[in-house]
């Protein structure tokens, strides 16, 4: 646990045990599949607070959160996994035309990355390389052999898949990264915003790693990237945007 956590108000969740205190309004608990109003997490505020489109309507009609549209909306505590858990469950709103649009629109950018990474393999042979080292503070991908750099990629953190709990997490809201190599990703959460697709604003939901190379290809379409590098660890896998590339 992070030292920035410490204001966070502790309960036991009957589920999840000593849990982090969250505040969700009780039409998200009732019913978590639906669009969630809130802010974007931050490093000192990882589950901000929620309300639902009809305590939005209060809130938008005062323009802020005041005396007399507070205790119109109901309140409740909740964990932070509960949290979590149901927003991710609120992906399930996607359907109809926009679902039809956003499977669409996924298998395209995906027909593209895989193209895009063969003319990178191609063009670099990236397997052939002893081995790869990435540094956020540069922000780049070195392949070597040797101790001598043969290839040199300038890269961005798209998100990371979790093999543990199963999850996409969004490199907008890993604040264990670099802010350096988390921030132009922030435009995929744009263009989600713009279509309506919860899958790029959610900052972490239950996923299949096909989930994630799905979510890779999308940032490689908007952002018009060369190509993604994954770069495993033990429990997971982060994606690598591949902006730049050239040999060393
Ligand atoms: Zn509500
Ligand atoms: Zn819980």
């Amino acid at each position: 646990m992070s030292e920035e956590l410490d204001e966070f108000d502790e309960l036991d969740c009957a589920q999840h045990g000593k849990a982090h205190t969250t505040y969700v309004c009780e039409h998200l608990i009732a019913e978590p599949v639906q669009k969630w109003h809130c802010d974007y997490p931050d490093a000192n505020n990882p589950w901000p607070d929620a309300w639902c489109a009809v305590c939005d309507a209060h809130y938008q009609a005062a323009g802020e959160w005041n005396e007399s549209n507070e205790n119109l909306v109901p309140i409740k505590l909740l964990c932070h996994s509960c949290y979590e858990d149901a927003r991710s469950a609120s992906l399930g709103r996607m359907n109809g035309a926009l679902l039809t649009k956003w499977n669409d629109f996924l298998d395209t950018c995906y027909e593209d990355l895989q193209k895009k990474n063969a003319q990178l393999n191609q063009e670099f042979d990236l397997g052939s390389h002893k081995r790869y080292d990435w540094d956020q503070a540069s922000g780049e991908l070195v392949f070597s052999n040797n101790g001598v750099a043969a290839v040199i990629a300038k890269i961005d953190f798209i998100g990371s898949y979790s093999s543990k709990t199963d999850t996409w997490l969004w490199a907008w809201a890993n604040f264990h990264l670099l802010v350096n190599v988390r921030t132009s990703v922030q435009a995929v959460r744009d263009f989600g915003e713009l279509h309506d697709y919860p899958c790029l604003t959610t900052p972490k939901w239950a996923a299949e790693k096909v989930n994630a190379w799905e979510m890779a290809a999308v940032a490689a379409s908007v952002l018009n990237a060369r190509g993604v590098y994954q770069s495993p660890f033990e429990g997971g896998a982060s994606f690598l945007l591949i902006r730049e590339i050239s040999s060393a």
